[in-house]
């Protein structure tokens, strides 16, 4: 370790530490950057595989926003190439667009309404949920139990290894239900894919001469020799105070990349989910996202598990309770911020990361100067 002590220290190399050790380098701060992985980018980080094609290998990773801000931050890192994501889904032999709309309940139902057809159709076959606590609430209220049987249900039990109705709403509710053709995954006003990767966008941000950074070194095996000014926290809230009231729980994945030899296209869409056979939730081919020209594709499954990084929180009312209290614990530490997706244990998306992320760089901005 160098002999001089960093005047900040970030723990996480992803959206948030990033977003905060650049803004505090800005404003005059010297930062050290550690990061547990060998690499910058957190999640987010992407490289070339063997085959020469570039891959997301913490899963796939695609950007959309509806903050001018956050796109024009990020702006500062990168050229942004435009890409609107689409999803099908394989139900009953067939793949049908996702999210739910014309096309998805015409197909499913094997039937030709139009859109207003497909609107009375809905508010037939919904059953309605007063108050709707829970994704089955949000699923069934809007579209009824076959859909929500056949699209959501085994999706969730595997992906979270729970099931809808013990996980809050918001999960299911990231994903809405139209009745026009629309079949885009997202509808922000900014949707781009960082025209080199994420990780050159991370390695411009990173690029500044009062930001050091430390890859594959564990905070916990160096907490004791530092001592900055202040210490921003981005990894499991848990995890900083010895899991003192019990695991918070993360659910996990395993990630099967696999390249394709000789063919352009593996898949009609860049992402296809089995809500009902295999053991993977999805698989994505990352030349239809990167618009990247080769001969072979690289492609990538995803297989939920408990145990393994822990990729994301689980919103349901016990695990939000167990955060509040570390929440109280956190908020007692005068010299230490909690930032990202881990730390605040929000299912955020990479612009609400990088958003909090501001927000709280502003603050400290303020408060240490
Ligand atoms: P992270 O990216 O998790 O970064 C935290 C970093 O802290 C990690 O690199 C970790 O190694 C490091 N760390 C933890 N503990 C320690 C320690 N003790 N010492 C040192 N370092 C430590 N968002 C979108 O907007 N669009 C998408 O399409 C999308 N797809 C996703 C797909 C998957 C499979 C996953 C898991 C997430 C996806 N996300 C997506 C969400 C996105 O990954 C997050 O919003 C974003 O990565 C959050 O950034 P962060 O910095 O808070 O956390
Ligand atoms: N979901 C589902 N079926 C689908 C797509 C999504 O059941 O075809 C549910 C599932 O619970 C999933 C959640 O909606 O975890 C959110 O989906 P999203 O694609 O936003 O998940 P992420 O990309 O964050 O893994």
């Amino acid at each position: 370790m160098p002999r001089q002590q960093p005047e900040i220290v970030v723990v996480g190399a992803g959206f948030s530490g990033a977003v905060v050790a650049r803004s505090l380098a800005d404003a005059g701060h010297r930062v050290r950057i550690i990061e547990r992985r060998g690499h910058i980018g957190g999640n987010a980080y992407d490289d070339f595989d063997a085959h020469g094609i570039l891959v997301h290998r913490h899963g796939p990773h695609l950007f959309h926003t509806n903050s001018a801000r956050v796109f024009d931050y990020l702006g500062r890192f990168t050229a942004w190439r435009p890409y609107e994501h689409r999803v099908l889904s394989s139900v009953g032999g067939k793949l049908l667009p996702v999210p739910i709309n014309l096309d998805t309940i015409n197909g499913f139902f094997g039937l030709d309404l139009t859109e207003a057809e497909a609107a009375a159709h809905l508010a037939r076959i919904r059953e309605p949920r007063d108050p709707v606590l829970t994704s089955e609430d949000v699923v069934v209220n809007a579209v009824g139990r076959d859909l929500y049987e056949a699209m959501f249900r085994n999706y969730t039990r595997k992906q979270w290894g729970l099931d809808p109705s013990a996980l809050d709403a918001s999960v299911a509710a990231r994903i809405p239900v139209r009745t026009s053709r629309d079949d885009r995954y997202f509808t922000d006003s900014y949707q781009a894919m960082p025209a080199d990767g994420y990780s050159a966008l991370f390695r411009r941000m990173l690029d500044h001469p009062a930001i050091a950074v430390e890859c594959g070194v564990d905070f916990f095996t160096v907490r004791d020799r530092l001592v900055p000014r202040h210490l921003i926290y981005t990894g499991p809230v848990d995890g900083f105070f010895g899991h003192v009231l019990g695991r918070l729980p993360y659910r996990s994945l395993r990630f099967e990349h696999e390249h394709v030899a000789g063919t352009g296209s593996f898949q009609p869409a860049a992402t296809v989910n089995y809500p009902n056979e295999h053991a993977f939730t999805r698989i994505t081919e990352f030349r239809k996202i990167t618009g990247q020209a080769a001969t072979g594709t690289s492609i990538v499954r995803e297989y939920p598990q408990a145990e393994g990084e822990p990729y994301y929180p689980v919103p349901n009312p016990a695990n939000q309770a167990l955060h509040h209290r570390y929440r109280a614990l956190a908020r007692a530490e005068e010299d230490v911020t909690f930032v990202g997706r881990l730390a605040e244990y929000r299912y955020y998306n990479m612009d609400q990361a990088v958003g909090s992320a501001l927000k709280v760089a502003g603050r400290l901005v303020r408060a240490l100067s």
